[in-house]
């Protein structure tokens, strides 16, 4: 679950906290310094995860022969503090709002995590909706509307 490397935590949390203590890569802090709201947390994992699949530094673009050297190019670049800027177009990309990993428990940790925010006071256009609503949402609208074609085909309703 670690986003560097191949370390397996039991919970999303140590997860968090494994990056923090070996990286000092600190996802908790960074969204309060950078006010990321719940989807660019997101898009920020996901973004890093397609990169690390890849053998590649989400700092700086470079490419590394094998995944545990990945760690120790970044430490030694300082690339885990390189999160990229406000205008970065991976901000914008809505590649990245969908999970690089199926159900990566990374993601799903920021819903519950946004209420221990609560006490510092929240951003109140952070929202946290489940990641999935929208999608829900979307099938719902789709499923009802194809009803109501179906209805009205094989029998309209008469004025
Ligand atoms: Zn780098």
């Amino acid at each position: 679950m670690s986003l560097f490397d191949d370390h397996v935590s039991p919970s999303p949390q140590e997860a968090c906290d494994y990056m923090r203590d070996k990286y000092g890569f600190d996802i908790r802090a960074l969204r309060k310094e950078r006010g990321l709201d719940f989807y660019k947390t997101i898009a920020l994992i996901n973004y890093i995860r397609t990169k690390t699949s890849s053998l590649t530094c989400f700092g700086c673009d470079k490419t590394v022969s094998a995944l545990e050297d990945l760690p120790i190019h970044m430490r030694e670049n300082g690339c885990f503090t390189s999160i990229p800027k406000d205008d970065h177009a991976m901000w914008k990309s809505p590649q990245f709002l969908f999970p690089a990993y199926d159900n990566d428990p990374l993601l799903t940790s920021f819903e519950s995590m946004s209420s221990d925010e609560d006490d510092d006071g929240p951003d109140p256009r952070v929202v946290v909706p489940p990641l999935e609503k929208p999608i829900r949402d979307l099938e719902l609208l789709m499923l009802q509307e194809q009803q109501q074609q179906q209805s009205s085909t094989i029998s309209p309703t008469p004025k």
